[in-house]
């Protein structure tokens, strides 16, 4: 025991140690690979991409759910719950989150310690607060990351989290099979104008805190939101989209997510859609990844570096247009190597 508290400890662990820690779950070492994923220093992402390249094969094998809501709709409640049933009945069950709010105040939304105690206490639960710092593409990257390696320690049940602010929306839609909107009674807002494409990207609608005087209420948001569900595109091709009641402090009506979640996947699973989703996300990261290296790479030039400033004083001085300028700058570099030229 002993032996192995020293190992777990080790000041640096090869990627042997990582990878025998993740396969046999644990969870310190899983939390340190994570913190490897999110570091930003070259060497440490070059170990980063070795461990990753290694546990590939033994990932995959999950359920991975998004949660969105606004602030204090209940999400919180609702992960803590339902993650608490699922560990009830044996699964093991990690819950990721996307802060919208990091890469701007380095502060958090959703990384408040004291949430979801008792989930966090339970042994078969590993929660881990958003990346923080950086733009959200690398929040984006590092979640994508921490899903993999949650898989291969054994965690079958994947929840990611964020905050109902259009971007981080769509990236966690990005990496997830499944899609849940949290709303409140009375919140038809949703059902109009930009808020339309939330509930565009749902597989299922939870309209929480169905519970005391907001019952009432929460029943003709409910019926509201099932007539507009027929105008509205659905997330998924071959489902449509549910639209359920709960109240995540009562725990009424969140087992019958999961049984949700459950058809949704043996229906998915049958069609193929399930599978075509995983690899067109993955194909979709591996893009995003091109655009990102290269936009950086090309803002690092030092050609650029010294022409932008110019550029852009002809532009404020009304000599250039900003067309004309992005054509002068591609005259200028197009013999330039933007791939490993950082
Ligand atoms: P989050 O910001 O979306 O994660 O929301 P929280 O889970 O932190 O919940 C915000 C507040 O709403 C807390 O005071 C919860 O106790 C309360 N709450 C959450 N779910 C329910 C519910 O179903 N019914 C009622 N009445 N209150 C709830």
């Amino acid at each position: 025991m002993k032996s192995r508290e020293n190992f777990r400890r080790k000041k640096n662990l090869t990627i042997e140690d990582y990878l025998k820690g993740i396969l046999n779950s644990d969870i310190t070492i899983l939390s340190r690979a994570i913190t490897l994923v999110e570091s930003n220093l070259p060497e440490h992402n070059k170990l980063a991409q070795e461990l990753l390249t290694k546990i590939i094969p033994y990932s995959g094998n999950s359920i991975r759910v998004g949660i969105t809501g606004s602030p204090g709709v209940g999400k919180s409640t609702f992960i803590e719950q339902l993650g608490l049933y699922l560990c009830e009945k044996g699964h093991k069950v990690a819950v990721l989150a996307v802060d919208p709010s990091s890469p701007i105040s380095r502060g958090s939304i959703l990384g408040d310690k004291t949430r979801m105690e008792r989930l966090a206490n339970h042994p078969n639960a590993f929660i881990r607060p958003s990346p923080s710092g950086g733009a959200l593409g690398g929040v984006a990257r590092k979640t994508r990351e921490s899903i993999l390696l949650c898989e291969s320690a054994g965690f079958d049940v994947v929840f990611v989290e964020t905050v109902g602010v259009g971007q981080s929306e769509i990236l966690v839609r990005s990496m997830v099979d499944f899609f849940l909107l949290l709303i409140l009674p009375g919140g038809g807002d949703e059902l109009q104008g930009f808020k339309k494409g939330s509930v565009e990207l749902a597989d299922a609608i939870v309209i929480n805190k169905a519970d005391g005087d907001n019952l009432n209420l929460a029943k003709i948001t409910m019926r509201e939101y099932q007539q507009a569900i027929h105008y509205l595109n659905n997330a998924t091709e071959g489902w449509e989209t549910k639209i359920l009641l709960a109240s995540a402090l009562k725990n009424i009506g969140v087992k019958e997510v999961w049984e949700i979640i459950q058809e949704f996947k043996g229906k998915t699973f049958e069609s193929g859609v399930f599978q075509v989703r995983r690899r067109e996300q993955t194909l979709e990261w591996f893009y995003s990844l091109i655009k990102e290296t290269l936009l950086n790479s090309f803002f690092q030039n030092p050609k650029v570096v010294k022409i932008l400033p110019e550029l852009e004083e002809k532009i404020f001085a009304g000599r250039l247009t900003p067309t004309l300028a992005v054509e002068q700058l591609m005259g200028e570099v197009k013999n330039e190597n933007f791939i490993g030229n950082k």
